[in-house]
């Protein structure tokens, strides 16, 4: 045992398990819980344990949910024609951060990679055709990465609704911004020509 408590030392152990969390950070943590901080000890404690006991999946979209359906879902406001296609909920997160989105999400929980032993039957592509089907959908966005997993998912996602009316968008996919154009690389750079688009003249 390192600290003259085994109870610090168990709380430390605990902490570190958090990912990006050494034992120092986790102890650092610790000492200022019982040091300074007791009452927020018990803030943690309760919001972890009810979420824990509480949290649910989204049965539509398979984001996080405190009910049957997320706040995404329920929102009258946001388009639910208009699904943005994401291999996990922090992709979900990343993008309502942008606030540029206004539809709703499919979390499929990965993409397909052999390589990993992912196919399709472990991942949430049953409910996504329901959805197209069931739900009147109008867009499919495929808000994936653009990697060789990312492309297989969407070609199969479009082969498998290659009958319905919906329509298939896939991000732009571009030089980042600040970034050098001569530094891109030449798929990247390949696709921003061939996927150009109009300037759009914002006023300011
Ligand atoms: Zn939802």
């Amino acid at each position: 045992m390192k600290y003259s408590s085994q109870l610090i030392e168990q709380a430390v152990q605990a902490f570190s398990k958090l990912p990006g969390v050494g034992r120092k950070s986790a102890l650092r943590m610790v000492l200022h819980l019982v040091q300074n901080d007791r009452l927020a000890v018990n803030d943690i404690i309760d919001s972890l344990t009810i979420m824990n006991s509480d949290l649910k999946t989204c049965k539509r979209c398979f984001n996080f949910s405190d009910h049957e359906l997320c706040e995404i879902c329920r929102n009258s406001s946001r388009n639910q024609q208009v699904v943005c296609v994401v291999e996990s909920i922090r992709d979900v997160i990343a993008i309502e951060e942008t606030d540029q989105f206004h539809g709703t999400y499919h979390v499929l929980g990965g993409v397909i990679s052999p390589i990993d032993g992912v196919g399709p039957s472990d991942l949430n592509f049953e409910a996504l055709f329901n959805r197209v089907k069931d739900e009147g959908v109008g867009e499919l966005i495929m808000g994936l990465s653009p990697t060789i997993e990312g492309e297989t998912t969407i070609f199969y996602i479009s082969k498998k609704l290659r009958e319905s009316n919906v329509k298939i968008s896939i991000l732009a996919r571009g030089i980042s911004f600040g970034g050098e154009l001569e530094y891109a690389d030449g798929l990247t750079l390949g696709r921003s020509i061939l996927t150009r688009t109009s300037y759009v003249h914002l006023e300011d």
